[in-house]
């Protein structure tokens, strides 16, 4: 699988090669906007690892353009904190998904193999582990090393998030955007029922692994001592 990544930040860019590499992607680098669109518009990337803000053309611009090209690259834009209009606005120009940065690696993975998923590709690791248990993000089974359980895709996309959030609170907004989207008609209650399946499958593993609820504000992972 072959990524682009697009940054002008020099050591973020490298930093971002570095950590490809090493998970076994081909990766190619540019550095500003112009080489950026250059190389995406030549359709070889199964990713595209797009910055916004960068020089000679800006990384929405690059996506219109390619969209308008109909080249349909899964595009994961990387956001500076807080810019909450470029995401709107990179989604609506044809963008998979996007990552604030500064991000965990984990999550740039993570993402990266959602992203490729949806373009129907699957990839060798797709394994996800916490605690005592392990996910499958290709087959949807959770197992433990006695035990497994096959999840519904909902499911699956929840424990996903939530693992790779790790130890951060997730809000029950933030589960309603990644699953059912941004302009969904789901509901807390929505949420609700899905981490309820997943506590009864987390205990039918007799897994040592929580889903804790933090009153007003979300859910955390926990392993039980
Ligand atoms: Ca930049």
């Amino acid at each position: 699988m072959r990524i682009l990544v697009v940054e002008d930040e020099i050591h973020l860019a490298e930093a971002l090669v570095q950590i490809l590499r090493k998970n076994n992607y081909t990766v190619d680098a540019a550095h500003d906007g112009e080489a950026g669109l250059d190389n995406a518009l030549t359709g070889i990337y199964d990713l595209i690892l797009l910055d916004i803000m960068l020089p000679k053309m800006d990384g929405i611009s690059i996506l219109k353009n390619i969209r308008k090209e109909g080249i349909s690259t899964p595009v994961i834009l990387l956001t500076a904190k807080g810019e909450i209009s470029d995401k709107v606005t990179g989604l609506d120009s044809g963008a998979d998904d996007y990552l604030a940065k500064p991000f965990a690696t984990e999550e740039l993975l993570a993402r990266i193999r959602a992203a490729s998923r949806r373009k129907g590709e699957v990839l060798p690791d797709n394994a996800l582990k916490f605690g005592d248990i392990e996910l499958n993000t290709a087959t949807l089974k959770l197992s433990t090393v006695s035990k497994e359980i096959k999840l519904i895709l909902k499911e699956s996309e929840l424990l996903e998030l939530l693992i790779t959030r790790k130890n951060a609170v997730t809000s029950k907004e933030l589960i309603i955007e990644k699953l059912w989207g941004f302009d969904s008609e789901a509901e807390h209650n929505n949420v609700e029922v899905y981490i309820s399946f997943l506590r009864k499958k987390l205990a039918f593993l007799n897994s040592s692994v929580s889903i804790n609820t933090v009153r007003g504000v979300g859910y955390v992972l926990e392993v039980k001592a």
